[in-house]
């Protein structure tokens, strides 16, 4: 470093050299570092990034965690999607499959239910975005077991379906009683007088008038739950267990031809015509339930059905082997 200085002496008409002092020279240096070192000092406060700049690798975490964020988002909304499609599923299910084969419908309290162990998600907590996980998770959980139940319940309905040709045999479509010009419904399934208490009641069944004695037959294939007197005025009672929710009632009997527990086909004379009980007249008092309601009979059986044929689909009392 050359730091001589050369002045213009005017009297002599000449430059001179004038050597500045070491120390001079030392204590120029130092002031260039103190000033250098204020710049470097107020950049760094200025820039407190400077210390703090992430290092490579916390980089490439950042850049994976945003990554790892918008992939749960993005389950997040699948599992939505997913939410709607079963719910589509289930609905389906609870109004047109189960129905069609007369399967109850799946609560909603069922099939809605969660995990209900409050522990399950405790491990989320430490996490940053605790609660959209523990939302996420959780809906996945209940997917998981609604898909879960759904399934099953498609496995119950294709047992059904594939006893359905059987169903038919149990559903009480025969009329109870050959027809002919001697048989007449006198009362309909529904609301009407009392014939003896003259006041408005529900008719629980459909009465089918006739001479005493007449031949009744079971309306469907199933197995005779009950042979009775019935005190309540139904006098001799036959009921009729069928399955798929159906059963049958047949009251006022002259006389039961089955007993409890007899397996029954759909056409078997289970009894004859009588009065027996609270009845004005001789008389079949016959009801349907489905689901352990009276339903009305007339909507499952064809009375119209011709003598001739109607005999060739029965068998009397006497030819049936218990
Ligand atoms: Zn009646």
């Amino acid at each position: 470093m050359n730091s001589d200085k050369y002045i213009f002496n005017s009297e002599k008409q000449r430059y001179e050299v004038h050597r500045t002092s070491l120390g001079r020279r030392v204590g120029d240096v130092g002031v260039y570092i103190l000033i250098g070192a204020a710049v470097f000092l107020i950049y760094t406060l200025l820039n407190g990034r400077l210390f703090a700049a992430p290092s490579p690798r916390q980089m490439v975490l950042e850049r994976q965690n945003d990554r790892l964020i918008s992939k749960i988002e993005y389950l997040s909304q699948r599992t939505g999607r997913q939410a709607d499609r079963l719910g589509e599923l289930e609905m389906r299910d609870n109004r047109v499959y189960r129905p069609i084969f007369g399967m109850d419908e799946i609560p909603s309290s069922v099939r809605n239910a969660g995990y209900s162990d409050p522990g399950r998600y405790a491990a989320l907590a430490k996490f940053g975005n605790a609660d959209f996980l523990t939302q996420t998770l959780r809906r996945q959980d209940i997917i998981e077991k609604k898909a879960y139940l759904q399934s099953r319940s498609y496995d119950d309905v294709e047992k059904v379906a594939a006893n359905v040709e059987d169903m038919a045999k149990y559903i009480p479509t025969l009329f109870p009683v050959c027809p002919g010009p001697a048989i007449n419904i006198t009362s309909p399934f529904g609301y009407r007088l009392h014939p003896i208490f003259q006041s408005v009641f529900f008719h629980s069944g459909t009465d089918i008038a006739g001479p005493r004695g007449t031949p009744i037959y079971a309306t469907a294939d199933g197995v005779v739950a009950d042979v009775k007197y019935s005190d309540g005025g139904y006098g001799n009672e036959v009921d009729i267990e069928h399955g798929f929710g159906y059963s049958t009632r047949y009251a006022h009997l002259l006389g039961a031809n089955v007993v409890r527990g007899q397996k029954v086909h759909r056409g078997d004379q289970i009894a004859t015509m009588g009065s027996s009980g609270r009845a004005t007249g001789v008389h079949l008092h016959y009801e349907v339930f489905y689901k352990d309601a009276q339903v009305n009979p007339a909507n499952y059986y064809d009375k119209n059905v011709d003598p001739k044929t109607y005999m060739s689909l029965v068998t009397p009392a006497d030819k049936i082997h218990r």
